[in-house]
């Protein structure tokens, strides 16, 4: 049996038996957006890497090396973001080719020093090597949160409002832009390139629905709805119902889908690398919460749905029928390649 056959999550799965030798302090390990962990003080230590490889996450190419830096740092404060946290400090490693400009180094670390100088994130490590073909960035991130306030991906309840940050769809949108040649035809084309080449981790929004009383459970949107929210209803024991009409897209992608004749509920679901937060709360305090959320920072925290007592997810469209959402976002050892 190989990679192919079980798929990124079967292998997390797989390896993720017998990593704790020394469980004492650990709270999560291996399985959510980031591993937490008990230290000396009042606050539990978050900590998360993310690798990106040439070819295999961006094409270096169709991708500025501020961009790139921009994009290996904010999807690991994402994951903080997720898990409710502050995010602190970063390592990052990095194996560069032959090919690789100085010019385009420099960028590089530009872009991800912009985005930590924003972030209060200070940059303390990491290692550089050589490598023979691709350019491999890994970035470690570590953050920190009252246990108390902890977003976990196994705490939603059924009965929960789900709520998104922000809109979802606009990533997967820039990036069919850049791989079918098409963009930028203009403003609505650009914004679309812009979520897809720097997306914004939503670190001040997920510290505060973390305080929140009434949030329930968390994940960030990096390989799109249906896969990233079936990670919440399959590891708190519960389903989802969404709502077709609800799903938070921008005038943006809804020109795209229209220009294209394709589905923009559908293209909103399997999205991917969209980096809001899917969070959950407790629906006696969701319109509290919601009002909260646009008064600090100005624009609407999107409800789209409800965790269900029954297992599965399903998608309610605008006739009011429902239908089954099956996971379609992103896994990396059952996808051949970026789309088509
Ligand atoms: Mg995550």
């Amino acid at each position: 049996m190989g990679l192919k056959a079980i798929g990124e999550f079967g292998f997390i799965a797989r390896i993720r038996r017998g990593c704790l030798v020394r469980p004492e302090g650990v709270i999560l390990g291996i399985g959510d957006d980031a591993a937490a962990f008990r230290t000396d003080g009042r606050l539990v230590c978050l900590v998360t890497t993310d690798m990106l490889i040439e070819r295999v996450h961006f094409l270096r190419a169709a991708m500025s090396g501020f961009d790139l830096g921009h994009k290996a740092l904010a999807v690991n404060l994402s994951d903080i973001a997720a898990m409710g946290g502050t995010a602190r400090e970063a390592f990052v490693s990095i194996a560069i080719p032959d090919d690789c400009t100085l010019a385009y180094l420099d960028a590089l670390y530009d872009g991800m020093k912009a985005l930590a100088e924003r972030c209060a994130v200070n940059l303390l490590g990491g290692d550089t090597t050589r490598s023979l073909a691709d350019l491999v960035i890994n970035v470690t991130v570590t953050g920190q949160a009252p246990e108390r306030e902890l977003l976990r991906r196994d705490a939603a309840r059924p009965g929960d409002v789900i709520f998104s940050t922000g809109c979802l769809g606009d990533s997967r949108a820039g990036l069919s832009l850049i791989l079918k040649g098409l963009g930028p035809g203009g403003p609505e084309d650009e914004a679309l390139l812009a979520a897809h080449r720097r997306p914004e981790p939503h670190l001040a929004e997920g510290r505060f629905l973390a305080a929140q009383p009434g949030v329930h459970a968390a994940i960030d949107v990096s390989d799109g709805l249906s896969s990233d929210l079936g990670h919440i209803v399959a590891a708190s024991g519960t389903g989802a119902r969404l709502e077709a009409e609800r799903l938070p897209v921008s005038p943006a992608l809804q020109a795209f889908t229209a220009r294209l004749g394709i589905d923009t509920a559908e293209f909103a679901l399997a999205g991917g690398e969209d980096y809001t937060l899917i969070v959950t709360a407790d629906p006696a305090r969701a319109g509290e919460i919601a009002r909260g959320f646009r008064e600090a920072f100005g624009r609407p925290l999107y409800a789209i749905g409800t965790i269900t007592a029954a297992p599965g997810m399903t998608l309610v469209d605008l006739s009011g029928r429902s239908r089954p959402i099956r996971p379609t976002g992103w896994d990396h050892f059952k996808e051949d390649s970026h789309e088509g």
